[in-house]
């Protein structure tokens, strides 16, 4: 029997879900002496998108996007590392190299999630599922935090409908293949980054633009999962599937995921009409994914189309693309502006359900409420991080009420805006340099009565 690590702490927290946001909560919640039980389904029962049993499973994509510090991530993964975010120090442990991008190796970035957690005597990680609200096992906490992500399981997802009344939206996010790296032909790939030809960070495919179009038009042709098995189907700008780009126009992926600008292929010693990159996804580069590539066509239809590409004529696909239901609720509506659920105190959500897209953007949100929920229990009082920093700026979009309530990156256009005029590249400095020092005050007045 597992014995609960933190049964001698007078206040426990229940997390709900061991993801990006789940795993953030429960880190600084423990790190400040409070304790943790996690309960996370996994691996009884797995999502549609989920396959591993660890904590922390990155389900698509392995790149935590732009490293640059001059970009909305960039700004935001630079507050989550002064915060001592433990996605962030996964991260860097478990990078491979991405050019500018913050990509890991994903099976050691959650097996050091995994262990981080669960070497704290604070935290207890129980397999179960929750399957509500009112889950008689979420009795003996003083709070609950939901962080079971965009595809929460099923009868959870239907409480909180019930507790918030009929609130939720959804959308559809795509998953890229992977393949491995002794199936690709190595005599018509080069190893390059944009811009820089010594990088080894991306393998690109050449095409010609016979090549091109040949490909778009097998996007184009090519089998759909069928849209009726998911209701209303709404894309997230962001994830588009590559077959809707290819629709956007003739042009539109050469312009996009395949421009070859700042790419020259050794072979010919000029740029291509186009260019599929591919990343790797481990440090030992065995296994590529296909940077954009996520598609919701059938399998079938994916082998036929991406086989096309110069160089992965042989491809073994260790994983296909696929599509899935991703949920989140309306936020500006249903939670205060600390994230608890408006009718039911006590209750919190945190990570992608509350309405912020991606990986980074969802560890952020469970970092804010794992500070701001061991503030209360250390009667330290912690505010919303200021709006001209990322992270508040963030967490404003989850309190703007909106007609038509979408998921959000975070990027610069949630900030206030500068009130002085300056070129693009200062612009972002200067966003950049208010945000610092609007962090900076905030930390000292608030957070540093805190442990990190
Ligand atoms: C298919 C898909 C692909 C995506 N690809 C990307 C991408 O490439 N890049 C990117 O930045 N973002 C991507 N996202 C968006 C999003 O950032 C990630 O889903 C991210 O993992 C969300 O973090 P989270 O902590 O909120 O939820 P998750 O990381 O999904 O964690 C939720 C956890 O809760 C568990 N759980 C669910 N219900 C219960 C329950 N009732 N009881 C107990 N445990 C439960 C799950 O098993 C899971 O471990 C994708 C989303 C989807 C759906």
């Amino acid at each position: 029997m597992i014995r609960y690590k933190g049964e001698k702490l007078q206040q426990k927290v229940a997390v709900i879900g061991g993801g990006l946001a789940g795993s953030e909560v429960t880190w600084k919640l423990a790190q400040n002496g409070i304790g943790v039980t996690v309960f996370e389904m996994k691996p009884a029962k797995f999502s549609p998108a989920h396959n591993d049993d660890k904590l922390g499973e990155l389900v698509c994509s392995n790149s935590f996007r732009s490293d640059m510090l001059f970009s909305g991530v960039g700004l935001l993964k630079q507050e989550m590392r002064k915060a001592k975010s433990l996605v962030m120090q996964a991260a860097e442990e478990t990078r491979v190299p991405a050019g500018k991008a913050l990509a890991v190796d994903r099976e050691r970035f959650a097996e050091y999630v995994t262990r981080a957690l669960q070497e704290l005597p604070e935290v207890e990680i129980v397999r179960q599922e929750i399957s509500g609200i009112d889950d008689p096992v979420l009795n003996d906490y003083s709070s609950v935090v939901i962080a079971t992500g965009p595809l929460c399981s099923d009868s959870l997802t239907d409480s909180i409908l019930n507790v918030i009344g009929n609130q939720e939206l959804y959308f559809y996010d795509a998953i890229a293949p992977i393949v491995s790296a002794d199936s690709i032909d190595w005599d018509k790939v080069f190893f390059a980054s944009r811009y820089d030809p010594e990088s080894s960070d991306y393998l690109n495919c050449p095409l010609n633009e016979e090549e091109y179009y040949r490909l778009r038009q097998a996007l184009l042709t090519g089998e759909r999962v069928n849209p009726e098995s998911f209701e209303s189907e709404k894309h997230f700008e962001g994830c588009l599937p590559v077959e809707t780009l290819a629709e956007r126009g003739e042009m539109t992926l050469a312009f996009g995921p395949l421009k070859p600008v700042g790419l020259e292929d050794p072979g010919t010693g000029e740029t291509p009409f186009a260019v599929v990159q591919l990343r790797a996804e481990n440090l030992e580069k065995t296994m590529f994914n296909l940077v954009g590539f996520q598609t919701k066509l059938t399998y079938r239809a994916q082998k036929e189309a991406f086989t096309l590409i110069p160089g992965l004529e042989n491809a073994n696909f260790l994983r296909l693309g696929s599509i899935h239901r991703n949920t989140y609720i309306n936020s500006p509506q249903a939670l205060t502006p600390y994230l608890g659920i408006k009718n039911r105190p006590g209750i919190y959500l945190a990570g992608q359900i509350t309405g912020v897209e991606g990986y980074v953007e969802s560890a952020a949100c469970g970092l804010w409420l794992g500070l701001y929920l061991a503030g209360k229990y250390k009667d330290v009082q912690v505010d919303l991080p200021p709006e001209d920093t990322a992270l508040g700026g963030l967490l404003k979009h989850l309190r703007t009420p909106a007609k038509d309530f979408q998921p959000m990156n975070v990027n610069f256009g949630l900030l206030p805006p500068l009130n002085q005029k300056a070129k693009k590249r200062r612009r972002k400095e200067l966003y950049v340099q208010r945000a610092e020092q609007s962090w900076q005050q905030w930390w000292e007045n608030q957070v540093s009565g805190l442990a990190l």
